[in-house]
């Protein structure tokens, strides 16, 4: 795949983010360097990078999607407090989806598992 100088710049900001950024966040922090670009341009550039796997994309209900740098299948969780989405990588939900996929006879091939409460840091300030 040929990659533009914008593309390049709109995949880095994502593999460089822990935050799973919105392509309006992208926009607004590549902007400031790049004020030729504009938002169609990431939009159009998110889902090409997406569907050829580069990135992955999570979808959650009544919020803007999310870009995401791990492409492994993993779980979320968001914090309803300061609205981050963390990534829960755990060998407990493996298996999980491993026994579901037995007992069930089924082949699971993806998953979108997305836990809802408050995060760690949060929890201080409560
Ligand atoms: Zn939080
Ligand atoms: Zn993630």
């Amino acid at each position: 795949m040929k990659f533009s100088k914008q593309r390049e710049l709109i995949l880095n900001e994502v593999l460089n983010s822990h935050l799973h950024p919105t392509a309006d966040s992208i926009y607004t922090s590549l902007k400031k360097t790049n004020p030729g670009l504009s938002l169609g341009t990431v939009y159009r550039n998110l889902s090409v990078l997406t569907e050829h796997g580069f990135i992955s994309k999570l979808s959650i209900p009544n919020q803007s999607d999310r870009f995401d740098k791990n492409i492994n299948p993993h779980a979320h969780f968001i914090c309803e407090k300061c609205n981050n989405i963390f990534d829960i990588e755990s060998e407990s939900i493996n298996k999980f989806i491993s026994n579901l996929s037995k007992e069930d006879d089924l082949s699971i091939s993806s998953y979108d598992i997305v836990l809802n409460g408050v995060c760690k840091s949060c929890k201080k300030d409560i």
